[in-house]
């Protein structure tokens, strides 16, 4: 396979190339998809699209109710619609490896030229013929409203939207270390281009909430663990959880953020039982721990200060586990910064 790893602006080129000589295109994204996993893939159909392409999106897991506000979000299809399609090309976004679309998907949706991959997360594997790999970049949406620009063609509407929302996404609603002044200046073109208002995307995405996810959300925060020393804070979610709030696994999302909010925690992670007794695990740092070196100890990723994995042992000793190794991260970093206990 040759292979090219395209690092900065001027290698987009490499990947307009493909736009250029191919017509069929298929887009898939990492399983439980999210703002900006939704977001990029919507984004990038709506441009191939435009450019008068034939443009399939497959997903493993459907999209969530809060994303159903987006547009052509109905014309994600699952990994049972496949059957015997082969896209010339098949773009990955957002998903660090290419088992993360999903095993099923991974082996079914078979690209006839090119696998592209595209992405923005540190850990992120060279899997494609083609990779966009761009860590600095906020989100994966980021990296296709670039590569809009690159092309210089006018951004639809509806695909500032959908990049806004993946944008929004993924800087915490511009509040993590990866807001920039360019996520700003980007974000402001795509409200003026796309003539929605932010904050009805906000309420679309976060306030649309099932009772059952503020139920299990009680349940979640009552089994607050955290270490003597108050740096590291867990909290677990149980199956019996689960089925107590009528609630499924992806409605965790989000509570692994307000443990890493307490006073002097350095890591938070939140675990949950999966049904086949794996525990599905959420990481979180403050800054001083790299959680995606953290998280691929255990064959897992994502970015420095949020990151997860998932671990193949019943979610106590996990749990267990982790805590060890955070304590271990802590203790390096302490050690590096040249820190000293006082008593
Ligand atoms: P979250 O905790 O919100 O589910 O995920 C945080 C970050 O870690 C996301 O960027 C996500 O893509 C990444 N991530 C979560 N779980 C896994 C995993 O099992 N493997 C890899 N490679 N990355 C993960
Ligand atoms: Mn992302």
């Amino acid at each position: 396979m040759n292979t090219s790893q395209i690092t900065d602006m001027q290698n987009y080129g490499a990947l307009l190339t493909l736009f250029d000589r191919y017509h069929n295109f298929a887009l898939s994204t990492h399983i439980n998809p999210d703002g900006d996993a939704i977001g990029s893939e919507l984004g990038l159909y709506l441009f191939l699209t435009k450019l008068g392409k034939s443009v399939k999106i497959f997903n493993t897991d459907v999209v969530p109710d809060s994303y159903k506000f987006l547009p052509y979000w109905d014309s994600i299809q699952s990994v049972h619609s496949v059957g015997t399609y082969r896209p010339e090309v098949l773009i990955v976004l957002d998903a660090s490896t290419l088992a993360r679309i999903g095993k099923t998907l991974a082996n079914t949706l078979l690209p006839t030229h090119k696998l592209v991959n595209i992405d923005h997360h540190a850990t992120a594997e060279a899997f494609g013929d083609v990779n966009l790999i761009m860590p600095s970049a906020s989100s994966t949406s980021e990296i296709i409203y670039k590569l809009i620009k690159c092309h210089q063609t006018p951004i639809c509407k509806a695909c500032a939207l959908c990049l806004y929302t993946g944008l929004m996404f993924d800087t915490g609603c511009f509040r993590y270390s990866n807001t920039t002044v360019e996520t700003h200046r980007i974000a402001a073109e795509l409200i003026e281009i796309g003539e929605f208002a932010p904050d009805e995307v906000y309420r679309n995405v976060y306030e649309q909430l099932p009772v059952a996810k503020i139920r299990l959300s009680g349940e979640v925060l009552r089994t607050l663990q955290v270490t003597d020393d108050g740096k590291i804070a867990s909290v677990y979610a149980t199956q019996k959880m689960f089925r107590k709030a009528g609630a499924t696994a992806d409605a965790v999302e989000g509570i692994v953020n307000q443990i890493q909010a307490i006073a002097g925690v350095e890591v938070a992670l939140c675990v949950s039982e999966m049904t086949d007794r794996s525990t599905k695990v959420s990481l979180r740092s403050q800054g001083r721990v790299d959680v995606s070196q953290l998280a691929a100890e255990f064959e897992g990723g994502g970015h420095a200060r949020a990151a997860g994995c998932r671990i193949a042992m019943p979610y106590p000793s996990a749990i267990t586990t982790l805590v060890r190794t955070a304590q271990r991260y802590i203790d390096q970093s302490s050690s590096e910064h040249g820190d000293c206990q006082k008593d």
